[in-house]
């Protein structure tokens, strides 16, 4: 069956800018924006331009100029919320859900940025 990537998924209208979004930090293949119900003081989105709905999807069939702009992106993103230790951050969660079991909501690859509180425990056991 293969990856269906659903072209009227929210993150698709915010990069068609149909819709608004709080924009942190953009570059030619990625985009980073606030969280529309945060979960933690620093909750930040990011997201690869392209038409990818998750992680496995990304890594399958993305360019390695994605790729790496997509990483370059998040450790920026993670460096301009001062997060790292060279900002003497305290650290942060950095979560992607994925499909049923995973608990997606938006079917577009999207990476979570937590921080600003201690987490807590990783996953409900
Ligand atoms: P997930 O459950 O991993 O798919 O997460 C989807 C996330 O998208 C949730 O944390 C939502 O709060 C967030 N979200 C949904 N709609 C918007 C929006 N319009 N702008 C920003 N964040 C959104």
């Amino acid at each position: 069956m293969g990856y269906q990537y659903d072209r009227e998924n929210i993150f698709a209208k915010i990069l068609r800018k149909e819709i608004p979004s709080e924009t942190v930090h953009e570059t030619k293949h990625s985009l980073a924006f606030k969280d529309i119900n945060p979960a933690a003081p620093t909750h930040i989105l990011i997201i690869p331009k392209g038409s990818y709905v998750n992680f496995d999807h990304f890594g399958s069939d993305a360019s390695e100029e994605e790729i790496i702009d997509f990483n370059q992106t998040v450790t920026t993103v993670i460096q301009q919320a001062k997060l790292d230790p060279n900002s003497n951050g305290e650290g942060y969660r950095l979560i992607t859900n994925t499909g049923l079991n995973g608990v997606q909501e938006v079917p577009h690859l999207h990476f979570h940025l937590l921080g600003g509180r201690n987490m807590g425990t990783m996953v409900v056991r």
